[in-house]
């Protein structure tokens, strides 16, 4: 049987719930113990696939296909374990299932509730690998006292009054405001959490206090008191320059130990070796880096959190200092402006994205970096706005287009496929998780990768359409990996530039930091030969 650790938030959101989640497992992990990671969010959608990165940030996807949230990506990066879809779960999911129940007559003609038949739904999902880990930490997304997370919350304190509260551990992330005016801690806005979670019968028992100021000792004191917490559990995650430092702050504190005390687990200082050489390094760098991303959501933090994190993993082993320059691809820019924002910038990096709107200032970058010799990694849309420039201007196929932004394009160099054999790798009619793909020895991709079949992860609708690859092959855009039986185009090359790789699928969701994905050390890598004057800009 698991142990269970539950994590909940109070105060208010973005306190970084998914971070500290992602750290315990981190902690665990390294004392040897198996742990997974899932988290649960009280909203409707049924996944995050068809949610807004303006309002929720990226979709990850993992190996098994599941869209979800992006704290899964924190979680992978940081516990170095590929989750499955069974560690994503919505309100939306669970209602989904609950009503198709209903659907099915699986209830019996009993009234439908939300307790018992949603929360044992809830229960069940949260439960559900419980032979498999020796620990299960579970993220209730959300703030206690929202109404959409009462039910997950209640789920929480029955499957602790069914495995005993030797076996469950609730821990509640708080924020302890620093008042300037009073010159103090403000301890107030946390017991009033902790009140709100006792109300729904859940007492917890670890408290992890955000706060930019360190305690004294009156601050855990008092917080202790009143929350009933005990003193040692009263943790101060005071504020971090680099996430990566989040662990080292509750280790510090003996959070590790107070887990495997509270579950009578072996216990050992956690090494966090992987980590400590990742932060050294990364503080050690005094090489600069300057990558250009180009993309719709750029005024968003967190919309391409993975990409960032693969750039800075990947820079950090490379002992560059990373610079990042957002460059909003929904604006038409013209060649100067363009010459203007990409001063000082060594690498271009176009990410995904999906619709009409993004294309224009894709276009005109994958163009101006192919014309100019500049280093460029092109993701998913990043490879599909470079194929459509190199159609158009160099193989005068001056409508080419995607079937995405232009349905009857006569020069559909994109297109959707419509075989019976691709229909059976979609769901809903996205690629969505791992594939495998080949490549070609004589290519970049093999250079960086170092071995011929590779696996990394989708997500989907258009593809590049195999009955132009030898009219773009012709001006030196060559395919150079493809799916195992030579159906799917999943790389392909500018060769005339030094470093020029459109990838089909998302190769950021892979990368961890004491494991910089191959990819992106060899556009980096690339980035700074630019940057030295050892490639040489056109
Ligand atoms: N919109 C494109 C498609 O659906 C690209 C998707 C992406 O960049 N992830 O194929």
């Amino acid at each position: 049987m698991a142990k269970y650790i539950f994590v909940m938030g109070g105060v208010l959101s973005s306190l970084g719930k998914g971070i500290a989640t992602a750290t315990i497992g981190m902690l665990l992990k390294d004392i040897g113990h198996k742990v997974t990671l899932q988290k649960f969010d009280p909203y409707l959608n049924v996944d995050p696939g068809t949610m807004s990165p303006f309002q929720h940030g990226e979709v990850f996807v993992t190996d098994d296909g599941a869209e979800t949230d992006l704290d899964l990506g924190h979680y992978e990066r940081f516990v170095d374990e590929s989750l499955t879809k069974e560690s994503s779960c919505s309100a939306g999911l669970i209602y989904e299932t609950v009503l198709k129940n209903e659907r099915d007559g699986i209830y019996k003609g009993n009234t439908v509730q939300v307790i018992p038949h949603v929360t044992n739904e809830i229960i069940r999902r949260m439960t559900l690998r419980d032979e498999d880990f020796d620990v299960i930490i579970t993220e209730i997304g959300g703030t206690v006292g929202d109404i959409e997370s009462l039910p997950f919350m209640e789920a929480v304190r029955q499957i602790r009054l069914e495995k005993g509260s030797a076996n469950c551990i609730c821990v509640m992330l708080t924020y302890v405001p620093y008042i300037k005016a009073a010159g103090e801690l403000k301890t107030k806005p946390t017991q009033h959490s902790v009140y709100k979670l006792r109300e729904i019968g859940i007492q917890p028992d670890i408290l992890f206090c955000r706060s930019e100021k360190k305690f004294a000792e009156e601050v855990f004191k008092k917080i202790a008191l009143f929350t009933n917490v005990p003193r040692k559990n009263v943790i101060n995650a005071i504020d971090v320059d680099f996430v990566y430092k989040v662990p080292l702050v509750y280790q510090e504190s003996g959070l590790a130990q107070i887990i495997c005390e509270h579950f009578n687990l072996p216990y050992k200082e956690p090494r966090l070796e992987g980590l400590k050489s990742f932060i050294e390094a990364t503080e050690k760098a005094d090489k600069n880096l300057c990558i250009a991303i180009c993309g719709k959501y750029v005024r968003h933090q967190d919309a391409y959190k993975s990409v960032e994190e693969a750039l800075q993993h990947a820079a950090s082993h490379l002992g560059c200092r990373l610079k990042l320059k957002w460059i909003d691809s929904e604006r038409q820019i013209s060649d100067n402006e363009l010459e203007q924002s990409l001063k000082g910038v060594h690498g271009i990096l176009v990410p995904g994205g999906f619709g009409i709107k993004e294309i224009a200032g894709k276009l005109a970058i994958s163009k101006y970096a192919r014309i100019h010799n500049i280093p460029y990694l092109g993701i998913c849309l990043g490879l599909h706005g470079a194929v459509i420039d190199i159609a158009r201007n160099l193989c005068g196929l001056s409508n080419a287009n995607s079937t995405e932004f232009d349905p009857e394009s006569p020069e559909p160099v994109v297109h959707l496929k419509t075989e019976a054999k691709y229909k059976e790798l979609v769901k809903n009619k996205i690629r969505l998780g791992a594939f495998e793909c080949v490549l070609n020895q004589d290519s970049v991709a093999y250079q960086a990768y170092g071995s011929e079949l590779i696996q990394e992860r989708h997500r989907h609708r258009y593809e590049i359409n195999n009955v132009y690859e030898d009219i773009l092959a012709e001006k030196g855009m060559v395919v150079t990996g493809r799916s195992p039986d030579g159906y799917l185009i999943e790389i392909m090359e500018y060769t005339p530039n030094d470093f020029f790789v459109g990838v089909q699928f998302q190769p950021e969701f892979k990368s961890r930091p004491q494991r910089p994905h191959p990819l992106f050390l060899e556009f980096e890598a690339a980035a700074l030969k630019f940057a030295d004057g050892a490639i040489e800009a056109r």
